[in-house]
């Protein structure tokens, strides 16, 4: 039976991640200091006889007993609300964690899988945007704090790689939605669909001609999990290259939920991407993926779920 560790296995995709793996079949040691992780994520597997819970801080010394097959190192906060409330806890967590991370991994023999993000390609100067663009990032602006952690995540994953030989894998994870993210996240699909569903305002910031590229939780798992089996030790981008801008998709929210909620426009953050967009042909090529689940489809299950939460 393989023996896999989480980190930030309480998180929005750290607990998908579980779920899949219990699956699978694998015993899970889910790690999780709870700053933005969520205990109720992984509430219904608590007393599953494969599962344990640890609360730990992955910056601080990790020891876990016995083997271990794998590591998935998902401990982080990723939206832009939390990283910017927790700046050093985010530069701590992508440098000194990943860090704790491979050493562990290197100790116990066991393959190691970063969770990176699109982020590290900051403002898009080329879009769709390629494994071998290498990014446009301002390190001293408040994203740096998340960009440049996992840019040294990345960095730090392949060095283990060439001086160890440490099996490893890299995935570039595109904005995610999906069922488990937090109803104040701050992220966008999760406060459009909160304001909808409540019949407030819905806050687009900037004038809303921004793009992303939204991949349903589901297809992200698939990937990510495919990429675990394979032997790809180069980046490889995960998510749903149907970009849409973010004005189409208060429009789109409303009218699958038939809300009546005004548009009112905010202050575009500083340094928001103005374009993301994966090409996710090496996924393609070498992982056999591509996402399944198209927009609509994701965000009926998405605010199915929200629903739910907010009654
Ligand atoms: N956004 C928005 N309204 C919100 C939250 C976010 O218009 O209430 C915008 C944000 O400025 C960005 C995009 O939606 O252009 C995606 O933001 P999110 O925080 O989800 O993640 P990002 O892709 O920026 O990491």
């Amino acid at each position: 039976m393989p023996r896999t560790l989480i980190t930030g296995g309480a998180g929005f995709l750290g607990s998908h991640l579980c779920n899949r793996l219990l699956q699978e079949g694998h015993e899970i040691i889910c790690m999780d200091n709870l700053i933005t992780g969520d205990p109720e994520n992984v509430a219904h597997v608590i007393g599953h006889e494969r599962f344990r819970f640890i609360k730990c801080d992955v910056t601080e010394y990790i020891f876990v007993e016995g083997p271990l097959d794998s590591i998935l190192h998902f401990a982080s906060p990723a939206s832009p609300v939390d990283y910017l409330k927790y700046p050093i806890q985010t530069l701590k967590v992508g440098a000194l964690g990943t860090h704790k991370a491979l050493g562990l991994a290197k100790a116990k023999g066991a393959t190691f899988l970063l969770a990176s993000t699109s982020e590290v390609y900051g403002d898009p100067l080329v879009s769709p945007q390629r494994e071998d663009y290498w990014g446009n990032v301002n390190s001293v602006g408040p994203r740096g704090v998340y960009d440049e952690a996992k840019r040294f995540a990345e960095a730090m994953t392949m060095a283990y790689h060439r001086a160890h030989g440490l099996d490893t894998r890299i995935v570039r994870i595109f904005n995610t939605y999906g069922p488990r993210q937090r109803l104040n996240d701050g992220r966008v699909v999760s406060n459009f669909i909160v304001q909808a569903l409540k019949g407030e305002p819905i806050t687009v910031y900037g004038d809303g001609s921004q793009t992303r590229s939204f991949c349903y939780v589901d297809d992200m798992i698939e990937g990510i999990f495919r990429l675990l089996l394979s032997r790809e030790h180069e980046p490889v981008n995960l998510g749903n290259p149907h970009e849409v801008s973010v004005l189409e998709l208060a429009h789109l929210v409303k009218q699958l939920i038939g809300s009546g909620s005004p548009v009112e426009f905010r202050p575009l953050p500083i340094d928001d991407p103005k374009v993301r967009r994966p090409d996710i042909s090496r996924a393609m090529e070498r992982l056999g993926w591509r996402p399944k689940v198209d927009l609509k489809a994701g965000l009926m299950q998405t605010i199915e779920y929200f629903q739910k939460k907010l009654s």
